[in-house]
């Protein structure tokens, strides 16, 4: 059943909810959020899936977990072999043997069961991590699945901006722990660091198996950027990205985890620049003395 699986990698706060909503409109493909969530924190805490219910509540998860959770899977135990092999540096992921075979098997059995449980061949997960980019490539060559991957960038000054702003606990909302502000300079550098890994996932796909996509593009020329999409993952978009350019609603189903977009109920795409008038110019010279060299590759001035 599971024939495809699309990751997005990248940095927070870059749209990557917004692309999963977006691509889990087409019938085939199954937006499933952010999976890297489910044993760490998502269902310990029981946290709200997109559909509003909570994800032991609600009718897919509680599904898909009980047959993952049957073949002797313990979260904790997956949660432990996340933190070994999903990191950027990883040194168990990059020699391969025994625990990397298990995360490979565990974490490529629970995408099957999910796409099964949602009736679509196509998984999308947007973990965005690039370590479990790297981790899902090698499972997903071992197991003959198809493995596409899409690197969504977003202006790091917009994102240090987003992220120096301070969010309180609203888990219905869709925020499940206090988000801290975090000073521009500390963005700069771990977007770097993120996208350099992203990148590095990029070069390890065959031809035509990835996309670097700009958060900035998506929402100014969705239809000719999903198209690109399209193309980079091998599914017919045209429908969806005609729709979603003539501004048909972006709606969430079932994803785990991700912004709070995902709670918000259906919406017209719309851009999100307020950085540009509201940024303060030192954070903002900050961001692009850290950052500029790739910003520049991006193609930001
Ligand atoms: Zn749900």
């Amino acid at each position: 059943m599971l024939e495809k699986i699309i990751y997005v990698a990248g940095y927070g706060r870059s749209g990557s909810t917004l692309l999963d909503m977006m691509l889990g409109s087409d019938p085939r493909i199954f937006g499933a959020g952010e999976m890297s969530t489910i044993c760490r924190h998502v269902w310990p805490n029981d946290e709200f899936c997109a559909c509003h219910a909570r994800v032991r509540a609600c009718p897919l998860w509680s599904g898909i977990m009980a047959e993952w959770l049957a073949s002797s899977v313990d979260p904790a135990a997956h949660a432990k072999l996340q933190q070994k092999i999903e990191p950027v540096f990883a040194p168990a992921r990059s020699l391969g043997g025994a625990t990397a075979r298990r995360y490979g098997e565990e974490t490529l059995a629970l995408l099957r069961i999910t796409a099964a449980h949602a009736g679509r061949p196509v998984l999308l997960d947007s973990s965005k991590s690039p370590g479990r980019g790297l981790a899902l490539a090698a499972a997903a060559q071992a197991a003959g699945v198809d493995f596409r991957v899409l690197h969504l960038v977003r202006d790091p000054r917009a994102v240090a901006y987003s992220m120096s702003k301070p969010m309180k606990i609203d888990t219905e909302a869709g925020v499940q722990k206090r988000i801290r502000a975090h000073p521009a300079w500390r963005t700069a550098l771990r977007w770097n660091y993120v996208n350099a890994g992203a990148d590095a996932l990029m070069r390890r796909l065959p031809d035509g198996h990835g996309l670097r996509l700009r958060y900035e593009d998506l929402v100014s020329q969705p239809e000719a950027v999903l198209n690109n999409v399209g193309i980079a993952v091998g599914q017919q978009l045209g429908t969806i990205a005609e729709a979603i350019a003539e501004g048909a609603q972006i709606a969430a189903s079932h994803q785990v985890a991700g912004s709070r977009i995902r709670m918000s109920g259906p919406m017209a795409l719309r851009p999100d620049l307020n950085w540009q008038d509201r940024m303060a110019p030192a954070a903002r010279a900050q961001v692009e003395r850290i950052s500029g060299g790739r910003m520049r590759r991006y193609g930001y001035d």
